[in-house]
């Protein structure tokens, strides 16, 4: 059954698959395979690589968009590669499912969260975030604090997903950490997308992955604009009886405030990400949690650029990749896992081109171009 589903999945264009049981997984609850299928028994992880020509013109701001579909359609294969082991695992009496490859947060189950239907949601985001006469806006102003404060609360900022395709692709053996928490591929280093079927059926676990690509080199902490990335402190995870390291990563929202497109210039001057945003990540995450709480309540209500970024992530918080009925995703950075090819003079080359790439800034209706120093 093992070898067939591999055979599948590697005919219908996976460039990596693996498999690990149960008892593999479960260290912490984003590795809980039960969470998307109760009785789960294994998983079968399976990984694309990203385009190499669609990377170096995004690193280095000649085009974004080709990227930004790129990553959709990559999505998209792995979403149906998943969906094709489904369905050989039901044609052969087990229960399986196909996870969501990405944007797939636990909190959204929860009933809090789903006390007010998602449309509604939107459609009260999209509102604020419109144009509107001096009179309306005002009424925005005071209606958004309540509103706000009712909403965030169901909002769980460990972001834990439905389950983790970087454990996934651990424990199957088909991928190995990065310093930067990133799992890298021997053949490409991080740039590659992972997606994982979690099923009943009893799959032994592949062998972990023996070979390393991270040499520490901190190009991936040195092309964050957030400071997410730690350079020297660590943190373990363990998959199965084994330990593994990598940085001791910042809190969520650093990531989520400049990959989320709301900052694309705060800790390195000189260059930006794709972001034309602004805002300065505070130094520490003693009270980062307020500082997101006030930058909402000051910018939420009105019609400008972080309102518009902030509608599209709850937009994106709840449809994903897959189930999204329209386009409003952004890629803005990914630059921890971008700068990081197989070797060290291409991850070298990368981080130069990032810091040659110049800055995007706003232009008008929403529009925005790079600047070249
Ligand atoms: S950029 Fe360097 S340090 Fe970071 S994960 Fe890649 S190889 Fe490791
Ligand atoms: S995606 Fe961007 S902001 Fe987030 S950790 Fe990576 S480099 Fe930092």
């Amino acid at each position: 059954m093992k070898r067939e589903l591999k055979r599948l999945a590697l005919d219908e264009g996976a460039a990596a698959v693996g498999t690990a049981s149960a008892d593999r997984l479960g260290s912490v609850p984003s590795m809980d395979p039960n969470y998307l299928l109760q009785g789960a028994r294994s998983i079968v992880s399976v990984m694309l690589p990203l385009d190499e020509e669609h990377l170096r013109r995004y690193l280095s701001k000649e085009d974004r968009d080709s990227l930004e579909h790129h990553e959709v359609e990559v999505y998209r294969e792995l979403y149906r590669i998943g969906q094709k082991v489904v369905s050989l695992l039901h044609s052969n009496g087990y229960r399986a499912v196909v996870a969501e490859p990405n944007l797939d947060y636990r909190y959204k189950d929860t009933p809090e969260y789903t006390k007010t239907p998602h449309r509604v949601k939107q459609g009260v985001m999209d509102w604020f975030a419109s144009e509107s006469g001096w009179l309306v806006t005002r009424i925005k102003e005071k209606l958004f604090k309540p509103l706000y404060y009712r909403d965030v609360a169901t909002t769980d900022w460990n972001l834990t997903p439905s389950f983790s395709h970087r454990y996934g692709a651990v424990a199957a053996g088909i991928g190995n950490f990065g310093w930067s928490g990133n799992v890298l591929h021997p053949d490409h280093g991080a740039r590659v997308l992972y997606n994982t079927v979690i099923t009943d059926a009893p799959l032994k676990s592949d062998p972990f992955m023996k070979e390393t690509t991270c040499d520490g080199c901190r190009y991936c902490a040195r092309v964050c604009q957030s400071g997410m990335i730690h350079m020297k402190d660590t943190d373990k995870v363990k998959i199965g009886r084994k330990t593994f390291t990598h940085n001791k990563k910042a809190h969520n929202l650093r990531c989520v405030l400049v990959c989320g497109g709301l900052s694309g210039q705060s800790m390195h001057k000189g260059w930006s990400t794709w972001s034309p945003g602004r805002i300065t990540v505070p130094e520490t995450d003693d009270h980062i949690e307020t500082f997101w709480n006030d930058f909402v309540l000051e910018n939420g209500w009105k019609h400008n650029y972080y309102s518009k970024v902030l509608t599209n992530l709850v937009y994106h918080a709840e449809h994903g990749f897959i189930r999204r009925c329209e386009d409003r995703m952004r890629t803005t950075c990914g630059f921890c896992q971008f700068v990081c090819s197989r070797t060290r003079m291409e991850r070298k080359e990368n981080y130069e081109a990032i810091l040659a790439s110049g800055e995007v800034v706003e232009g008008p209706g929403f529009s925005f171009r790079v600047v070249k120093n």
